[in-house]
């Protein structure tokens, strides 16, 4: 199954995807880690975006494009891959269609007023990565990792105000590849408001359709 999740910051695609991936063992792919794995095997595209990112800019679609082909050839995907955060822009998802056809492409649809609630509440592990929420999935200990015992900060991006435009940012990019994908009948809308079970009870029978 080849799957694209799109959606908002806190729309729970994370969860989801996690899910999914062991449900049909197939892998997450986001642009992030592709980046960070780069960077740390000092490959030549490692080196390039890692110029990029020091100086501060954002990393050109063809070297995105280039760094997700070849992630996508790897042996784990034979079963498909989740693509997280990928593709961003048109260009990039033109790439796409170039080198893999796609299964499905998943809009998750949650109102802004509860997407900042789940936001707001997040916290993240200092050391993993791993993510929590005060109230809908909190750690054993207060402010400490369940996994590696790191400690849990609150991004600063995650108050209010910096969720508000991140929102409407998103919401300006990603109009147009909803469009491209609605006119390739790919695109699934899935209600992402509700308990993890609920959205995932949801989600497969998207899958089922
Ligand atoms: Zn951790």
């Amino acid at each position: 199954m080849k799957i694209i999740l799109l959606g908002p910051p806190g729309a729970g695609k994370g969860t989801i995807a996690e899910k999914l991936k062991q449900e049909y063992n197939i892998p997450q792919i986001s642009t992030g880690d592709l980046f960070r794995a780069a960077i740390a095997n000092q490959t030549e595209l490692g080196k390039k975006v890692k110029s990029i990112l020091d100086a501060g800019e954002l990393v050109p679609d063809e070297l995105t494009i280039a760094l997700v082909q070849e992630r996508l050839s790897a042996p784990d995907t034979s079963n498909g891959y989740i693509l997280d955060g990928f593709p961003r822009t048109i260009p990039q998802a033109e790439a796409l269609e170039r080198f893999d056809t796609l299964d499905m492409v998943i809009d998750f649809r949650v109102r802004d007023g509860i997407i900042i609630e789940r936001l707001a509440g997040r916290r993240v592990c200092s050391s993993c990565g791993k993510v929590y929420h005060i109230k809908n999935m909190p750690p054993q200990k207060d402010g400490v990792c369940d996994t590696c015992g790191g400690a849990l900060y609150t991004r600063t991006d995650d108050n209010p105000d910096s969720i508000q435009q991140r929102l409407k940012t998103y919401r300006e990019k990603t109009e147009p590849l909803i469009a491209f994908y609605s006119e390739r009948k790919l695109l699934k809308a899935l209600d992402g408001e509700g308990s993890v079970e609920v959205v995932w009870e949801r989600f497969k029978k998207l899958l089922g359709n």
